[in-house]
Parts: C-alpha cells; sequence; structure tokens
C-alpha cells in the first residue's frame, strides 16, 4: 500500500484570479447586488442559451422564486423525484402547494416516466426533474408523458397568472421546472442545460461545479414567457417587492421607491458574482478536467462489480448528451446498505471521504411526516442501497485520482472477507 493520503470530497477550486476578483469588488465601493450580478446573469443567460437569468442567493431560493412567478401555492400540485436532495421538494412545501414524489424507473436515478403520467391531476402545475450528478434527464420522454396525460384529458391549462397560463397554453403540458443544482454546462441532444426545460436552477453552492460560496440562478427558455416581466418579477421576489435596487436607490437624488408586495429577501451580491464570473471564465476547461477524471475512474474501475454513472454518449434515441460530471455516482452491483456503508468506513480508513446522492426522501423525517412511505418507492431504495460517490473534483491530481481507484479496490476486497 502506498503511503495514506487524505482524499476530501468536494472541496472549492478557488485560483488567485478569483482571490483578485473577489478583492477587487471588495475595494470598488459596491458589494451587494450591482455591476457583477448583472453581468453575471447576462453571460449565464448566454452560456445557457437561455432567454433570460435572474440570480438568487441559492438554487433553492430560485426554485422557490419560480414557483411563485408562476402563482403556484395552495390547491396546486407540483411532482418531482424520490430521489433527490430535500430542496427539490422543500420548496414546494414553501409555497403551500402540495408535492407529489414519482419513485424512479428500475435500474435508473430518473423518475418512471409512466409512473408520472399517472401522477398528473387537474391540479399540476408543475413538475421538478432533477439532472442527478450533472446528467440531464431524458427530457423528451418527461415532455411526452406529460403531453400524455394532457391528450388523455387528464390536464388542462388553467396556469394560475398571465405567464403561466401562456407558457401552459403554449406547451399543452405543465411546466418542467429543473432543478439543475447539478448540471451547469450539461448539455442534452447538443442543448445545454438552462434551455431544454421551460425553467432550471442551478447551485452556485460551495460543493458545486462552479461556486460563489452560496449562490443560485434561474434561466429560462426562449419564445415562452414574457422575458422582461418575468425577470422584473424576480427582481421583485428576491429583494423585498422593492421597485429600485439597491444601486438605483443609491444614484444620487433617486431616493424614491416604492413595494409593490411584501416580498423576500434572496438576492445575490457583487462579491459573489464576482468569484462566479472568474469561476466561468475557466468552467470550459474545469469541465474537462472533470471528464478526464472521470474516464480514469472508468478505467481504473473496470474490473471491479461496480456500476458507474454514464457522463457522456448516446441515448436510445442515438442522440448525444454530455453531463457536467459533477458527481462519481457508483453503484456495488448486488450489495445492500450493510456492505456500501461499510465499503464507505473503509474508504474512511483510508483518507477518502465518500458520499450518498441520496438517501431518498420518503426516508427522511420531514417527508415520512407528510405521510411520505418509503414502501412506496422500491425503485429509489433499491438505487440508494448501494450507491456511494467517490470523489470527483478539479483539486485532485492524476496520483490522487490513481490512490482513490487503489483504495476501492483495498476497500472492495476488505468488505468482501469481512462481510458476506
Ligand atoms: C445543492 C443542491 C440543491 C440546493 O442548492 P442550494 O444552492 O444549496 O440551495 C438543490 N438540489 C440539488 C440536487 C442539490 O444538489
Amino acid at each position: 500500500m502506498t503511503a495514506q493520503r487524505t482524499i476530501p470530497f468536494s472541496p472549492p477550486d478557488i485560483n488567485q484570479a478569483d482571490r483578485d476578483a473577489v478583492c477587487e469588488v471588495l475595494q470598488s465601493g459596491w458589494i451587494t447586488t450591482g455591476p457583477r450580478t448583472k453581468q453575471l446573469e447576462r453571460e449565464l443567460a448566454a452560456y445557457a442559451h437561455a432567454a433570460g437569468c435572474a440570480t438568487f442567493s441559492s438554487a433553492t431560493m430560485a426554485l422557490e422564486c419560480a414557483l411563485r412567478a408562476l402563482g403556484i401555492g395552495p390547491g396546486d400540485e407540483v411532482i418531482t423525484s424520490a430521489y433527490t436532495y430535500t430542496a427539490s421538494c422543500s420548496c414546494i412545501c414553501h409555497v403551500g402547494a402540495t408535492p407529489l414524489l414519482c419513485d424512479t424507473a428500475p435500474g435508473s436515478f430518473e423518475m418512471d416516466y409512466d409512473q408520472l403520467s399517472t401522477l398528473i391531476t387537474p391540479k399540476t402545475r408543475a413538475i421538478i426533474p432533477v439532472d442527478l450528478g450533472g446528467r440531464m434527464v431524458g427530457y423528451d420522454a418527461l415532455f411526452a408523458a406529460l403531453k400524455r396525460a394532457g391528450a388523455e384529458g387528464r390536464w388542462h391549462p388553467a396556469g394560475e397568472n398571465e405567464q403561466a397560463a401562456r407558457a401552459e397554453e403554449k406547451l399543452g403540458r405543465p411546466i418542467v421546472l429543473a432543478d439543475g443544482a447539478h448540471s451547469l454546462g450539461a448539455t442534452y441532444h447538443g442543448e445545454p442545460s438552462g434551455s431544454v426545460a421551460d425553467m432550471t436552477a442551478f447551485s452556485f453552492h460551495a460543493v458545486k461545479n462552479l461556486t460563489t460560496a452560496e449562490g443560485g440562478a434561474l434561466t429560462w427558455r426562449r419564445g415562452l414567457f414574457d422575458d422582461e416581466e418575468l425577470y422584473r418579477t424576480f427582481m421583485l421576489l428576491s429583494l423585498h417587492g422593492q421597485t429600485k435596487d439597491a444601486l438605483a436607490k443609491t444614484k444620487v437624488g433617486a431616493w424614491e421607491y416604492d413595494i409593490a408586495f411584501p416580498g423576500y429577501k434572496c438576492n445575490m451580491t457583487d462579491i459573489q458574482a464576482a468569484l462566479g464570473l472568474s469561476q466561468l471564465a475557466r468552467y470550459e476547461s474545469l469541465l474537462a478536467r472533470r471528464h478526464e477524471i472521470v474516464a480514469a475512474y472508468e478505467a481504473g474501475l473496470a474490473d471491479l462489480p461496480l456500476e458507474i454513472m454514464a457522463h457522456e454518449g448516446v441515448d436510445e434515441d442515438g442522440q448525444p448528451y454530455r453531463s457536467s460530471a459533477h458527481l462519481l455516482i457508483a453503484r456495488l452491483a448486488g450489495e445492500g446498505e450493510a456492505f456500501r456503508n461499510a465499503f464507505i468506513e473503509a474508504l474512511a480508513a483510508r483518507g477518502v471521504a465518500s458520499n450518498v446522492h441520496y438517501k431518498p426522501l420518503p426516508l427522511l423525517t420531514a417527508y415520512k411526516d407528510l405521510g411520505f412511505s418509503i414502501h412506496d418507492f422500491p425503485n429509489a431504495f433499491a438505487q440508494y442501497e448501494n450507491e456511494v460517490t467517490l470523489p470527483l473534483h478539479t483539486c485532485l491530481s492524476d496520483e490522487d485520482v490513481a490512490y482513490v481507484v487503489d483504495a476501492v479496490h483495498e476497500a472492495f476486497a476488505a468488505v468482501s472477507e469481512n462481510g458476506s
């Protein structure tokens, strides 16, 4: 065995240019929402081929504000995957709508679109799919399942405000709001995340591919909404409902403002945006390095009964996809929770941090309390019970990756001997 290393799970990759960009803002005299935030919104919209982009304090708030901008609230139903992080569902609870959970398809991390179609009711106002690990879901199959509900008369446009009504009418199905927390830079059939779902929320949390420490953004598709009006709504929602942002209000003599409604407070700051812009400038090279590491893992672990989620290839319909290589999601084929948990400990003993993405929502107290039971989500449980996520980030050297590959082999052998 080689000398022990410590391999963290997902440290932020911050370079000198990032530090300089943040220092510049600190010295500029303007540190909250201002020119850098607006520039980040423009650059993200362009990068994602989206009609528009609004930034927020987190992806969670981006999701919540998206639901609010569509007038979704009490009496409405929103469907998301049982196999996700709480934020995909808590946003539904925050706005007072009713969350419905969909099981994954057998052997898949994506929702079962046949089941999804049966969950659609006249009250369904939005679907929140999750681009797990940075791989965009099968949007064509998702859209088709939703359209089927409309064609079969189980759903019809009934959006509660003008934006939602207009979009539903155009689409002939409920609005798809992607949890793209992992998928910035991913493509589906050649189209970037942010331009495929009707709306997409990105996360810039410290562990994500591109970070602003905390932060998020929402993009929306071209030709679906009144873009300027939607952007204005997001600015109001994220800043008290105030008709002028702090920068505009600070201009000499321009003190006058109104509060359109008692809004929220979840705007991004220029300090965060400067970090985001600096990261975005080198994001393509970060993605390339991530894919290099995925390839090294795939080659190094090919001899083990470890099923690694694919990050690049062609779909069943022959169209290409490429993920953002956010998470190295692997399954210990044929094993259960006890083996997986022992495997994680064996990796930890070798200095390698790993994780589980995700514990299905029905296993968590909050969602049990809402009446969900894991027994109704057998496929999600089967994906979860032997899932392990290995370190995948741009602070890993080739030697680190080789070390993790060795550690995985050793851990696998050790747990196989002891356990079953
Ligand atoms: C990180 C994450 C979020 C939440 O992002 P925040 O920016 O922390 O709010 C939502 N969904 C998924 C799948 C995530 O991994």
